[in-house]
Formats: C-alpha cells, structure tokens, sequence
C-alpha cells in the first residue's frame, strides 16, 4: 500500500496553526529529513542528540540572517502523530516570520504539506485507522459539546473496536463455510446451520444499531432543522426572538409580515437548532403571500423537528386535532405549542385543549420557554440511542454500513434458500469487504490462519 504512494518519502512542512496573526504560530515538520533540514536552520544544538520528546530554545538561521527566536519541540519517529520524525516550530505569530521559516524549510528540502497529509501519514504508518482520522477533521470542525464527544469517541477507536468485533465475527462465520468447503468430500460438519445463522443475526443486529444512530449522529455533527410554523400572528417571530434573544426577525402586528425564510442558530444541551422562521401556513391570494407559504411547506418536509405555534385564544381544540392528523398523515415529527396563555391565563387554555399533547407557553412573557427547549431535545434524541453508545456521524460509514447489512441479508436469504457454502462466502467477503473500507483495513487477509488459530481440526 506504501509504495504505491508517491510523495511519502518527502519531508512535509505546514503551518499548523490557524492564518493571520496570533502571539505564537507553530510550524510543523514530518518526514526523513525533518532533523537535518532543521539541524541547518537552528545553530543552538545538534537535534539529532537530543532526546525525543523534549523543547530547544534557539534562533532560526538561513542565509546568515536570524529570522526568529523559536522553540523546537521533537518528536522522534514512530512516537510521534505521524509516525515519522516529527518537529515543530514555535515562532512568533507574525504572518510574515512564518512564511520566511517555512521558504527556509522548503530551501532545504522540505515540500509544502498537502490538506490532510500529516494525519494520512498518520493512517498509513498505523497510527490511525480510517474511522479515526476522519474523527480527527471531526474534532477539528466540532463546534458543540455533543459533536466534540462524539468525535472524541471515536478518535479513541470506540467506533473501530465495535467494528473490529463485528469483523472477527464475519471472519469466524466465513472460516467455517470455508472449512466445510475444504472437506465437504469428508461430509465433516464444522457449523450447524443454527450457529451460522447466530452469527448473522447477532452482527446484523448490532449494525442496524449503528446505521440507526446515524440520524442521531446527523443530529450531533449538524445540527437539525427546525421550524417554527402557525398561522399569521401565532407570535412566530416572538418566540424566535425569545429563543435567540435578539432582535432579527421582524416582529409585527400587521399579519403576514415575515415573507421570507431566516435561517438561525439555536444551541440547546450541545444540539444545535437550525431555526427557519417561516411565512404562516394559510390560504393567501396574495403572491408574495403564496410564495412564502409555499416555501413554508418545503421547509416543513426537509426540517427536523417542526414546532407548531398558535394562539390558544383563536384556535379550537378542533382546529389542533386537524392539525395533528394532518402532521401524521405527512409523517411530521412535530411539537404543538399554545401560545398567549397570558392573556386568558394557562388554565383556562389548558381546559380548552384538554388531552391533546399541547405544551402551552407565553412569547412575549418568556413563560415556559425552557420547557420547550428540553421538549425540542427530546424530540430529536428520541428513541433508544443512549449518547454513550457508538453513534455514526459520517455519512460514508453510514453508506457502507448499509452495504453490510444488504450483504449480511443475502447471506440470511442464501441460508434459507439452502445456497451452497462457496455462494454463501461470496456474500460474507463482500460484507467483510465494505466493513474494511470503513476501517481502510485490508480485507482480505489470510483467513486460513484465521481458521487454524482459532480452531484445532486434529481434536
Ligand atoms: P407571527 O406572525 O406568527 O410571527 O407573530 P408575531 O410574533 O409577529 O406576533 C404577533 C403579535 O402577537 C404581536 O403583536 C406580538 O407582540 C403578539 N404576541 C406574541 N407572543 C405573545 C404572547 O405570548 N402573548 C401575547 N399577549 N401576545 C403575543
């Protein structure tokens, strides 16, 4: 695999920290050369005795003139993120110092890193698998408390553990189809067809867990649409301003004022809300009017979570119940709000609407905003994914997942239709073939010492 790669024998440099100017930039170095290239840079000491793992204070040289005071921290292959001799350099922020030690490096033979090289390094020497290093640009982009654990857990392999058991399961499951292929003149039996099937439905379970948490791990890395939908003067608009606490959308009294779809960012418990405030939902002559409330529609289908606003002065209990079937119908998942319980009072609203799953609320008066902020959480974390299982957040991984379980599915097929066993491995491979290109493991490895390693045929 190394070899077919070009390129990796060169030293990479980058600056590894973000552009513009900031008290301390740092540059970093991978690759063979890496050592010599800053031994000719840095005057101070010899890095090459120096230990690994340890800090140099000294001047960068090139060409005679010192272009910085640094400090140079080594990392001596394969302890380092890359596999290879590692250094970094920590300058002084200025764009200009950066550029200068970095033409210097390139002087001296290093060649600029290309986006994502160090951690492909990183992959290639076994420092990482596949599912981890794409983690890596994860926890780079997370920018929520729920997207960073997520991409923490599986930077630390939870996701590739889980999926290293399902893969030795699969290669059990095709070592004994093998095995009974190899001496199927003998008639030997080395699996019932009660342990093959065991096996698939047990690695079959477990992946629709995960291809199930996928929605969720949509969930966690980009947040999920929301919108706010009711009638004209529900207090949409109030209730957007109340969620956010600022005053963008426009809050009017003139009904139909809100024409246009504003997109807006609400972070509860980790979770962010992609909030589209929306034109109300009613039959308009008006075109400007019928082009918003057609958008009103779209955006109800592609969001999330809908929250469903009204006036609990105007609407009937009849009203909601239409509305409620008419959610079902379009398979909606929805939260129904009352709102202006200040102006009747809450208990009359909840007398009115009695039984119906209202949360009743007041905008204006901020009453039970927070309810409704734990009610949309729980809206979209419902089901049984618990936040400590292993929750899929890459849509590849998803893909290929789904790939499995089709593989995993033609094997049951196949068992039940009496496939002959080298079919049957047909599928296995293939099953075990989409797993490792989660992984970017390679997949077929040699199944035979697989087999002898696990089971003693001479007993
Ligand atoms: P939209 O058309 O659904 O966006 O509704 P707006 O947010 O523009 O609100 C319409 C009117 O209802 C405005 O005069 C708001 O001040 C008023 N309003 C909004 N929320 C409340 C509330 O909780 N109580 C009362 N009494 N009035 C409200």
């Amino acid at each position: 695999m190394l070899g077919k790669l070009t390129g990796f024998d060169d030293t990479i440099v980058a600056v590894a920290t973000a552009p513009g100017i900031g008290a301390i930039a740092v540059i970093r170095l991978s690759g063979q050369q890496a050592f010599p290239i800053c031994n000719s840079l840095f005057p101070a000491k010899n890095l090459d005795l120096q230990a690994s793992h340890t800090l140099h204070f000294g001047n960068i040289v090139h060409n005679g003139k010192i272009i910085d005071e640094v400090v140079i921290s080594l990392y001596k292959g394969p302890r380092s993120y890359t596999g290879e001799d590692v250094i970094e350099i920590s300058c002084h922020g200025s764009p200009y110092i950066q550029q200068q030690i970095i033409a210097a490096t390139v002087d001296k033979g290093a060649r600029l890193a290309k986006p994502g090289e160090f951690t492909q390094r990183a992959f290639l020497n076994g420092k990482l698998d596949l599912t981890q290093a794409e983690s890596v640009a994860d926890l780079i982009a997370s920018n929520s408390a729920a997207s960073h654990q997520t991409a923490m857990q599986q930077m630390r392999g939870g996701f590739s553990k889980e999926l290293h058991a399902l893969r030795e399961q699969l290669i059990t499951f095709s070592a004994l189809i093998e095995l009974e292929l190899d001496f199927s003149q003998e008639d030997v039996e080395f699996a019932d067809r009660t342990r093959l099937y065991a096996l698939v439905s047990n690695a079959t379970t477990i992946i629709q867990h995960l291809i199930d948490s996928f929605r969720m791990g949509n969930v966690i890395k980009n947040g999920v649409n929301t919108a706010i939908v009711g009638k004209p003067n529900a207090g949409k608009s109030t209730l957007l301003n109340t969620l956010l606490n600022e005053n963008r959308a426009i809050v009017s009294d003139i009904a139909g004022t809100t024409r246009d779809t504003i997109e807006e960012i609400l972070n509860i418990d980790g979770i962010l809300f992609r909030l589209i405030d929306t034109a109300g939902i009613r039959d308009s002559s008006d075109t400007i009017e019928t082009i918003g409330v057609q958008k009103t529609m779209e955006k109800i289908r592609e969001a999330g979570v809908v929250v469903y606003l009204f006036d609990v002065n105007e609407l009937s209990a009849a009203d909601i119940q239409q509305q409620i079937h008419g959610f079902e119908t379009d398979n909606v998942n929805f939260l129904l709000v009352g709102n202006k319980t200040d102006v009747a009072g809450e208990e009359a609203a909840r007398a009115k609407f009695d039984g119906l799953p209202i949360l009743f609320i007041s905008a204006r008066n901020h009453d039970h905003i927070q309810e409704l902020k734990d009610k949309l959480v729980q809206k979209v974390m419902a089901g049984d994914i618990n936040t400590e299982d292993t929750i899929i957040t890459n849509a590849r991984h998803h893909a290929a997942l789904q790939e499995v379980q089709q593989s995993l599915q033609d094997v049951k097929n196949g068992m039940d239709n009496g496939l002959p066993g080298d079919l049957l491995a047909l599928d296995i491979r293939r099953s075990l073939h989409y797993l490792g290109e989660i992984t970017g493991e390679v997949t077929n490895e040699d199944r035979l010492d697989y087999i002898f390693s696990k089971f003693c045929i001479g007993k």
